[in-house]
Parts: structure tokens; sequence; C-alpha cells
């Protein structure tokens, strides 16, 4: 099941597996939280198994991050013997949404789940602040700022312009050239010390 029109190429060509790992999954609390019980035997299967599949599937706008570290896979769970993702888009109607859930219906199907069925889960809306710590680094490492603060703490303190420190010298003399960088998830900044212009993932 194609989208229709065309979905944004994705340059996987540099994105490392070898360095991913199920360990820094911080949430695996959250998946079955929400169930009222766990399935049957025989009805449920591995779900660290299909997190590995995941953690290779990586973000069209930011290959380097997969969709794990992303925090936008909420729920894998089974139904009657299906495999069942949840999925949270990062903005409702971000193009890359159904390009994303086909990429992982893709490698679910490869990896030998049959079938697959791609929830998706609109509240809680996704922020920031499910980005987990290794898709952090991995951003910073990328020449992207990673978001600063999180959400929660933003609207306490009402602050709209948080420092941004440069992801390629680290410092914090840097300036907001444009709302809108490579794309409309990120800011362009640019650094005073080193010059060099950077997208800053933006805070949501
Ligand atoms: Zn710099």
């Amino acid at each position: 099941m194609l989208p229709s029109g065309n979905p944004p190429s994705t340059p996987t060509d540099h994105l490392s597996t070898d360095s991913l790992s199920t360990d820094d999954w911080p949430s695996k609390d959250l998946i079955g939280s929400d169930r009222s019980g766990l399935p049957p035997a025989g009805e449920t299967g591995d779900v660290d198994a299909v997190l590995a599949v995941l953690q290779e599937v990586p973000d069209p706008e930011v290959p380097v991050v997969s969709v794990v570290e992303l925090g936008i896979v909420r729920d894998i769970d089974w139904q009657d013997g299906r495999l069942v993702v949840s999925v949270t888009p990062t903005y409702s109607g971000c193009p890359a949404t159904e390009a994303i859930e086909q990429h992982i219906v893709e490698a679910l199907v490869a990896s030998g789940y049959s079938n697959p069925l791609i929830q998706r889960r609109l509240s809680p809306a996704w922020t920031t602040d499910w980005l987990t710590d290794a898709g952090r680094e991995k951003l910073r490492a990328y020449g992207i700022a990673p978001p600063v603060g999180s959400t929660s703490k933003r609207s306490l303190t009402g602050q709209s312009d948080p420092v941004v420190p440069c992801p390629l010298c680290g410092s914090e003399a840097t300036e907001r050239v444009s709302e809108f960088g490579s794309t409309a998830c990120k800011a362009l900044y640019r650094c005073r010390d080193c010059l060099e212009p950077f997208d800053y993932f933006k805070c949501l």
C-alpha cells in the first residue's frame, strides 16, 4: 500500500546500524502500560525483537535517528496474533508520516512479520521530550542541535528563545538566523565563534 504521490526519497547509505541497540530504549515500561492485560499465551511475541527491527528504520528527515530514538513508536502489541505497532506522528500533517509508516511496515515484513498493522495514535501529541538520549547525541553528532530543555519546563518559564549550544564547537554564542531551517521542524542558527550555520531541532 504505497501512499498516493511520491514519498520523499530516503537516503540510508550513511545510516550506521552497528551502533544501534535497544539498550537505550528508555520507556520500555510504556509498552503495555496502557494495556488492560497481557494477551493470551501464543498470541504475543518478542517486543525486544520488534524494537530491534524498528531501531533500523530511520527518520526520513534525520536519517541518523531511528523511529525508536525519535520516540514516535508508542506501543508494540499483538491483536489476534497480528503485530500492531502504534505510532505517533511528530507533527500533525507532517508529510513524512506516511513514508515513515510505510518504512516501518516494509522493515517488519522483511524481518518475517506478516501483515503488520500500523496504528496512528494522535493523542497524546508527540513532543521533543520523547527523543531518547541516544537520539539527541546522534542529532548533535550529525550537526543538528537537539532540543534544549523540555516543553513542560518551557511553558513554566515562558521562555521561547533558549540558549542553543553550537553542535560543532559547543559555544553558546549562537544566534537564530531563520525560524525555518532545512525543514519546518528545524530553525536555522549560526555560531558566532566557529561561524558555522546549523539546524536546531525545535522544541515542541
Ligand atoms: Zn560553533
